[in-house]
Order: C-alpha cells, then sequence, then structure tokens
C-alpha cells in the first residue's frame, strides 16, 4: 500500500489509499452485522436525500465527489494538560488535501476554545467553495455555569478553526448513491456504529481497510452523550480521571450525528470511530450509545471513503475515551 507524507507550515500530512468495495457490497454486509444487534434492520442504495432540507440541516446536499477521511491531531495534546497552539485551520487543511473545487466537511472535533472561552466539543457542517468562501453551519457544545447545563451554539460563518483533534469526512457535496440504513429496537449490546463498524472489521481483515462517514440521525429515545469540561488545571493521567472531568448527559431524540469510522489504525494512529451530534434544541455531544434500546431509531446516510488523510499525529501514543 501507497503512503505519502508531506510537510506544510509546520504540519506534516499522511496519505493512504482505503479499499472501495461496491456500496452494494457494504450494503449486505452492514445488513448482517445490524441483525445481530437490532429487531428492525433496512439497508438499501440509493440517491442521497437533500442533506440541505429538515430534518437533516447540513450545508450540502450531497457525500459525493472524492470521498475522504480526515483525522488530524488527537488526545494526546488534551491530556495530561492542553496544547493551547492546537489550532487547526479547516479551511486550509481542506483545501490542501482535496485541490480545486466545493469542499464538504462533516464530522467530529473539539470546538475552536478561543471563541467561547472554554473547551467545548466541535460539531463540523462546513462547506468550501470553489472560490473560497466558507460557509460554517458547525455548532460547539459547552458545559456552562453553575448547573453544568449543556449549552449549543453555532460557530460564526468566518471562523475556520478546529482544536486538538478532528474527524471528518470530506466530499465535494455532491449527489449520489449513499447507504441509507435504517435501525430500530436494539436488541444488542453494542452501540449504533460499533456495530457497523465491527461487522465491516470481521468481514475485510486485516488487508482490506474500509473507512466510512456521514450523517445518522437518532430519532427517537435517548443518547448517552458527553461534552468536554473546561481543560483541567491539574494534569489529566488515568481513565477513571478522564471520566470525571467529561460531563455525561442522557440527551434526547432528535440528534443528528456527524462523523466518521474506520475498520483499521492502519499504522496511522487513527481514532477508529468519532461522532458528534448537533439538535435544534440546546443539546449536542459526543456519541457513546443510546440509553432506551426498545424505543430507540436510527436512520444513516453513508458514503464510502477512497482515502485516509492524517495531519498533525501526536508524536505519543495516550489513553483515548476523550474528546
Ligand atoms: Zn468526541
Amino acid at each position: 500500500m501507497s503512503s505519502q507524507q508531506l510537510e506544510t507550515n509546520g504540519l506534516v500530512f499522511e496519505e493512504k489509499p482505503l479499499h472501495v468495495p461496491p456500496l452494494t457490497e457494504l450494503q449486505s454486509v452492514i445488513q448482517g452485522a445490524l441483525g445481530q444487534n437490532f429487531a428492525t434492520v433496512e439497508v438499501s442504495v440509493g440517491a442521497c436525500p437533500d442533506l440541505k432540507l429538515p430534518p437533516y440541516g447540513l450545508v450540502e446536499s450531497g457525500l459525493g465527489g472524492r470521498p475522504t477521511l480526515l483525522e488530524a491531531g488527537g488526545p494526546p495534546f488534551l491530556r495530561p494538560l492542553v496544547n493551547r497552539e492546537k489550532l487547526y485551520n479547516v479551511h486550509e487543511i481542506t483545501r490542501k488535501i482535496q485541490g480545486p473545487g466545493k469542499i464538504f466537511a462533516i464530522g467530529a472535533g473539539a470546538g475552536p476554545w478561543p471563541i467561547r472561552n472554554s473547551n467545548c466539543e466541535g460539531i463540523y457542517n462546513l462547506s468550501v467553495s470553489e472560490d473560497d468562501i466558507l460557509t460554517n453551519g458547525s455548532y460547539t457544545a459547552t458545559v456552562r455555569g453553575d448547573q453544568e447545563e449543556c449549552v449549543l451554539e453555532k460557530i460564526p460563518n468566518e471562523e475556520p478553526r478546529c482544536a486538538l483533534m478532528m474527524n471528518l469526512f470530506l466530499s465535494q457535496g455532491l449527489p449520489g448513491d449513499v447507504l441509507h440504513i435504517k435501525a430500530k429496537c436494539r436488541t444488542g449490546e453494542k452501540n449504533f456504529i460499533d456495530a457497523i463498524r465491527q461487522g465491516l472489521e470481521e468481514h475485510y481483515g486485516n488487508e482490506r481497510i474500509i473507512g466510512l462517514g456521514g450523517l445518522f440521525l437518532v430519532k427517537t429515545g435517548l443518547v448517552h452523550q458527553h461534552v468536554m469540561r473546561d481543560f483541567s488545571k491539574t494534569p489529566i493521567t488515568t481513565p477513571e480521571q478522564v471520566k470525571q472531568w467529561l460531563k455525561f448527559y442522557e440527551m434526547p431524540a432528535q440528534l443528528n450525528a456527524v462523523g466518521t469510522l474506520v475498520t483499521k489504525d492502519y499504522g496511522l494512529d487513527l481514532r477508529l470511530q468519532h461522532f458528534h451530534s448537533f439538535s435544534f434544541s440546546n443539546w449536542g455531544g459526543h456519541y457513546h450509545y443510546d440509553t432506551t434500546p426498545d424505543i430507540v431509531e436510527y436512520e444513516a446516510y453513508l458514503n464510502v471513503a477512497e482515502r485516509i488523510v492524517r495531519v498533525d499525529k501526536p508524536p505519543h501514543l495516550g489513553d483515548r475515551p476523550s474528546g
């Protein structure tokens, strides 16, 4: 497998190709995998609906054109103590990766803390036009006040930054076929994304590495999600300290989650799955699992990526339950 390394503005970019099976093949693998974890599963391949419309709320219509996974940074920049220099310009990084034309970027990361004066979650949904105009429909979720309320806020249109880490699915926002997944009533222990990812990993093994990205809606039920509190002033070194530092909520549907999954680490120190969700109320955060298996209902639109680009891989490995 070929790999390229480039360095720009002090950031190292590494790229590797991903295995791209036909969507119809992924359809049957995912149907089988989810069928072991949900009572009702329907996976199909068809034209992507217009994701700009309700109930989706994204800034571009489709997931087609140069589909790419991007991972930058990682939890080692957050712990044991934050590295405040790690602020990535998503506009510049995605332009460099995708080349000319429109860019549509969705996924999970740490929010641009300088605009909130606090650490926060980033829920990314932005596009860059052919002539480099940024349209930002992204959100932050922040833990605020004595009551530790979850506050969801729009990121200003002109703000291009993400802090510390990100996992984005890049495309040109073009229409085209995608995987359409519906799953209802969870009967197994795996969360929605674990069930898909592990099913793909089992089927495709060590040599054929699959990456998917896109959007899933939690249409009914409650979801266990975290929002990072402000940066810790004392070093966070153990998983127990991480858990104490994160603020967990049971967030009600509807939640719209954007992000990526990949079946293997690929020697790039990859985060294997990472989805953050926004809502049309005050809720937003990092998806863990639903807590209402009997009534939960998921609906997803995912596309398969052709390559993974790893940017600014942290120099040392850390535990990874946060972000
Ligand atoms: Zn996260």
